[in-house]
C-alpha cells in the first residue's frame, strides 16, 4: 500500500506536522534533502566547547502548542527557561548602552528616550485609527507614538525578529498582535492598561496566565526538539531525499526526486517558499509567482567564545541591540552564556552576533575573515572586549527569514487559491502564520487539525 500523506521539507515546520500526523494515526512519510531533521534549526559544540546555534538561539512560549509539544516528545527535563536576568535588555544610542526600562517608573527616569518623546507618548490614547487599509510598521509606530520610539525602540526590535525593516514590514501581517490592539482599543496604551488589568484579576483568583511567554531552550540547545521528533518518527522518515517536481494524476500526486517517485493521495510542502514556488510552478503559476517575490534578506550568525576576563561588559541581561541611525555594522549580539547554562566552559563567555539582514545585505556574505574582524571590532567598540575571541563560528544563511513586506496578504491570498485549486496540497512553513519557532509548530498543529 503506498504511504498517503507526503511531507517534503523537515525543518521544525514539516517535523512537527509529521508528529502530530502520525500521533493521529495518519500513514505520513517526511522527505528531507538534508541529513538531519532542523532545517534551520543547527546546534553543534565547537572544539573549544562553545554551543553554536546556527539559527534560532531560543523561542518563546507564546503559545501553548510550543509546550505541548516538548511535553509529548518527554523533553521537559532538557527544557532551559531563560536566566530571570535576560528580562534585561540593552539598546545602543548615541554609542552608549542603555537598558530597556521594563516599567512606567523605569521608563520615567530611563534616559533611552528624550523628555519630548516621553510627552509624545501620553498623546498616543487619543490618536485615531489608520485611516488607510495595510500600514508598515514604520508608519503606524510615528503615527501613534512618534519617531523617537521608532528609531530606538520598534527598529532595533524588528531587527531582532525579522532582521528586516520596520518601513517595509506590514503591521497587520508582522505584528498581528499590535494591530489587534489598536483594532480592538483605539489605543496601544489603553489595550496594554487593559490586558494588565485582566492579568492582575486572573493572578488574584488563583489563575496562571496563558499569555505570560518564556524564552525556553533545552540543555544541548535547540536542535534537540527537532531530533526528538527524529528519533522518535525514524520509520517515517527519509533523510537525503529531495523533491525535484511534483505530478498530479488521477489517483492524487507523484513527488519525483532523486530516491525515486512516490504517489500519494496528500502533499504538503514544508520547504522554504522558493522550493515551494518551483514544486508549484506547473500547477500553480500565480502562487509560485507570490511565493518567489517574498523578499528573504540574508543573515550571518556569528559565535565568538571570549575569556570571561575580556570582555568588560557585565554582559547582565539577553543581550544588546543595535537601532540604525547608530550605524554601526551588527543588529545586535546576544548574551548567550548569560542566557542558558553551559553555553561556554567555565571562565569563558559566547556571545552570539547577528549582522545584515534587510538593513545591510551585503555584509553576510563578507566571508569567515573579514567578518571575524568586524564582529571582533564591533565588540570592542560596544562591550569593551579587550582581546580577540578564542574561537569563532560563522554561519552565512544567504535566505534567512522572511519578511511579512506591506502586500503580504496578496501573497497569502494567492497560496489560499492554490490549495483551493488543488486538492491535496498544503503548504507550510514560517512564511506563513508566523516566522518563530512556537509559530511554526502551531501553524503545523492547525493544520494537521484540519487534515485529521
Ligand atoms: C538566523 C536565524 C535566527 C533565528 N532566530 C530565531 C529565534 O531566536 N527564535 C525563534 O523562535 N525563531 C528564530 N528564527 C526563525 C525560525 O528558526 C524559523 O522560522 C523556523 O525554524 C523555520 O522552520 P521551517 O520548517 O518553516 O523552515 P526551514 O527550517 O527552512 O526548513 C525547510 C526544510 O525543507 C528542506 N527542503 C528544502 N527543499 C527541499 C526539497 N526539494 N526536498 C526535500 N526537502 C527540502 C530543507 O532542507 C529544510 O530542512 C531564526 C531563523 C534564522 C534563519
Amino acid at each position: 500500500m503506498p504511504t498517503s500523506h507526503i511531507i517534503i521539507g523537515g525543518g521544525i515546520s514539516g517535523a512537527a506536522l509529521l508528529h502530530y500526523l502520525a500521533l493521529a494515526g495518519k500513514d505520513v512519510l517526511l522527505l528531507e534533502k538534508g541529513k538531519r531533521l532542523g532545517g534551520v534549526i543547527g546546534t553543534h559544540r565547537n572544539d573549544a566547547g562553545a554551543l553554536i546555534e546556527t539559527g534560532p538561539n531560543s523561542t518563546q512560549t507564546s503559545n501553548p502548542d510550543l509546550l505541548d509539544l516538548i511535553e509529548s516528545l518527554g523533553l521537559r527535563g532538557q527544557m532551559l527557561e531563560a536566566n530571570p536576568i535576560a528580562r534585561n535588555r540593552y539598546i545602543l544610542r548615541d554609542g552608549k548602552l542603555y537598558p530597556v526600562p521594563a516599567s512606567p517608573p523605569a521608563f520615567l527616569r530611563s534616559s533611552l528616550f528624550s523628555l519630548p518623546a516621553k510627552l509624545r507618548l501620553l498623546r498616543e490614547p487619543f490618536i485615531g485609527r489608520a485611516a488607510v487599509q495595510e500600514e508598515s510598521v514604520a508608519e503606524f509606530v510615528r503615527r501613534r507614538i512618534g519617531s523617537e520610539f521608532l528609531e530606538y525602540a520598534i527598529n532595533p526590535f524588528v531587527s531582532g525578529v525579522y532582521a528586516g525593516r520596520p518601513e517595509r514590514l506590514s503591521l497587520r501581517h508582522a505584528f498581528p498582535k499590535l494591530h489587534k490592539l489598536e483594532a480592538e482599543h483605539g489605543s496601544l496604551i489603553r489595550g496594554a492598561i487593559r490586558g494588565g488589568r485582566a492579568r492582575w484579576q486572573a493572578a488574584r483568583r488563583g489563575e496562571v496566565p496563558r499569555d505570560r511567554a518564556k524564552l525556553v531552550s533545552f540543555q544541548q540547545g535547540m536542535e534537540t526538539l527537532p531530533a526528538a521528533i527524529e528519533q522518535r518518527w525514524r520509520g517515517r522518515i527519509r533523510l537525503g531525499v529531495a523533491v525535484q517536481r511534483l505530478q498530479r494524476d488521477a489517483d492524487g500526486w507523484v513527488a519525483v526526486s532523486n530516491a525515486g517517485d512516490f504517489r500519494v493521495a496528500r502533499v504538503i510542502l514544508a520547504t522554504d517558499a522558493t522550493t515551494a514556488a518551483t514544486l508549484l510552478q506547473p500547477h500553480h503559476p500565480g502562487a509560485a509567482q507570490s511565493l518567489r517575490e517574498i523578499e528573504y534578506p540574508p543573515v550571518a550568525v556569528a559565535v565568538s567564545l571570549y575569556r570571561r576576563s575580556d570582555i568588560q561588559h557585565p554582559l547582565d541581561g539577553f543581550g544588546m541591540l543595535i537601532p540604525e541611525v547608530e550605524k554601526r555594522k551588527i543588529l545586535g549580539v546576544i548574551f548567550s552564556s548569560t542566557l542558558f547554562p553551559h553555553r561556554a566552559p567555565e571562565g569563558m563567555v559566547a556571545l552570539t552576533t547577528f549582522i545584515g539582514g534587510a538593513r545591510q545585505p551585503e555584509l553576510p556574505l563578507l566571508g569567515q575573515d573579514r567578518l571575524a574582524e568586524l564582529v571582533y571590532a564591533e565588540h570592542a567598540a560596544l562591550l569593551g572586549a579587550l582581546a580577540p575571541p578564542c574561537s569563532f563560528n560563522l554561519t552565512a544563511w544567504e535566505r534567512a527569514i522572511p519578511q511579512y513586506n506591506v502586500g503580504y496578504g496578496g501573497v497569502l491570498d494567492s497560496i489560499a487559491d492554490a490549495e483551493i485549486a488543488l486538492p491535496g496540497l498544503h503548504l507550510l512553513g514560517n512564511y506563513r502564520g508566523g516566522v518563530s519557532v512556537a509559530d511554526c509548530i502551531q501553524s503545523a498543529r492547525n493544520l494537521a487539525a484540519a487534515i485529521a
